[in-house]
């Protein structure tokens, strides 16, 4: 079944039960755009307690807000209660909700282009902010008077460049002035949703437009402090030519690549980034300019294109190069000069382990470390091509060392 069927199960259900039942909000927008659709919402006037009694699998995730996540042909549908949301202190949580009507449902919602109910059995859409029109023009704009709704959450001035971006659309001038004006408050809001809401800017091909927007409005600015300037006009540049799909770690490094790397990890701290994340951007930032080598050696090259993170580092180099109108001819080199390796293992085994090398006559300690290191790095370079070989090798390395002492 997939996610509409299960929401459209769901709505049907609450109808039988004497409910009033709508898809709600993005998914509203995205079928009226002709787009697929994330996920499907519903809303409902069922209170959780309803919710919960009716289906057989359920999960509070936000009862007290009204929400509940329904489990039904292997899909899982957020059912949330009309409410509106009162009392924000810190631009953050509501502090409470109140169960009421459709229509103050639809003015608790973001933007216009959000705040829309479809009810797929009359199969009409239920509009009362004026969505559909803004729809139309392709603009995003709040529900209701710019600065207050940003008031009550930051996070939407966010949102707007987010969907924005994703969706190509401007934003109501209005809206833009408010975002502008208020754009130091976001600092109010949790790393981690700002971290989710510029994942989705960074992550859709517009990442270029909607950076440039982040940077115009102060955004950035205020979320990664310092962020303006011509390092930041570099960050458009880069972003502008990378490849249309990429993950966040990629988009993030090209985003930084005109800071150091110390210091884009460090302005970075503020989305609490998982270690993987953190440990692949740091992988291309400190990768800028090394795939540029024209005279890498065998062993650097085999070493570098067996890092899982390899072709994220192509890619970003490629970008870079592009956005300073620079020769990519290197590049191509580098990826003929792979291309000739075949597909011989990059990293084999090391021919000899610690014991054989002790054996050999190797002294445990920082030497046999050396010794090891060095070893590798010849056999990679095809100078080791059998254990005989490589035994003779080890013997004259040792055997220098000895002299040299
Ligand atoms: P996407 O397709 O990217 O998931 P979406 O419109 O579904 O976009 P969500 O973040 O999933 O966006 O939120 C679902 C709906 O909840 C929105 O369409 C909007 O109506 C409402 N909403 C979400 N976050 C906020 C917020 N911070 N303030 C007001 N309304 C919000
Ligand atoms: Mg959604």
């Amino acid at each position: 079944m997939t996610n509409k069927q299960a929401a459209i199960e769901i709505i049907n259900k609450l109808h039988r039960s004497g409910f009033q039942a709508l898809l709600a909000g993005g998914c509203v927008r995205d079928m009226l755009l002709g787009r697929p659709a994330n996920d499907y919402d519903v809303a409902t006037d069922a209170e959780p307690a309803d919710v919960i009694k009716l289906f057989k699998r359920t999960i509070k995730i936000g009862a007290k807000f009204g929400v509940v996540m329904v489990l039904a042909g292997g899909q899982q549908i957020e059912v949330a209660t009309f409410r509106s949301e009162m009392g924000y202190t810190d631009g953050r949580h509501p502090g409470s909700v109140k169960f009421t009507s459709t229509i103050e449902d639809a003015k608790r919602r973001d933007f216009t282009i959000n705040a829309m109910f479809y009810d797929p059995v009359q199969k009409e859409v239920i509009d009362y902010v004026n969505g559909r029109a803004d729809l139309k023009k392709r603009i995003v704009r709040t529900v209701g008077i710019p600065k207050e709704r940003f008031d009550e959450d930051y996070l939407r001035m966010l949102r707007a460049v987010r969907f924005s971006a994703q969706l190509g659309f401007g934003v109501e001038p209005k809206t833009w002035s408010a975002v502008c004006a208020n754009a130091k408050n976001i600092v109010r809001i949790s790393g981690e949703r700002i971290a989710m809401e510029l994942e989705g800017i960074l992550i859709s091909p517009n990442r270029s437009i909607g950076t440039s927007m982040l940077i115009k409005s102060g955004l950035a600015d205020a979320i990664f402090y310092e962020f303006t300037g011509r390092q930041s006009e570099m960050a458009v540049r880069v972003l502008e030519h990378l490849r249309k799909k990429v993950d966040f770690a990629l988009a993030l490094a090209a985003f930084f690549v005109a800071w150091p790397t110390e210091a884009s990890l460090e302005k970075m701290k503020v989305l609490k980034l998982s270690r993987n994340q953190i440990k692949h951007i740091k992988f291309l930032l400190t990768g800028r300019g090394k795939l540029l080598d024209k005279n890498m050696s065998l062993s650097a090259l085999k070493l570098i294109a067996a890092e899982p993170y390899f072709h994220d580092l192509y890619e970003l180099q490629r970008a870079i190069q592009k956005a300073e109108k620079k020769s990519v001819a290197a590049l191509a080199s580098l990826r003929r000069r792979i291309k000739a390796l075949g597909d011989i293992e990059l990293k084999p085994r090391p021919v000899l382990n610690g014991d054989e090398l002790i054996e050999l006559g190797a002294v445990p300690g920082p030497t046999l470390g050396q010794l090891a290191q060095e070893m590798y790095i010849a056999q990679l370079e095809g100078q080791l091509e059998t254990k005989k070989y490589a035994h003779q090798w080890v013997r004259n390395w040792l055997e220098k060392r000895r002299t040299i002492r």
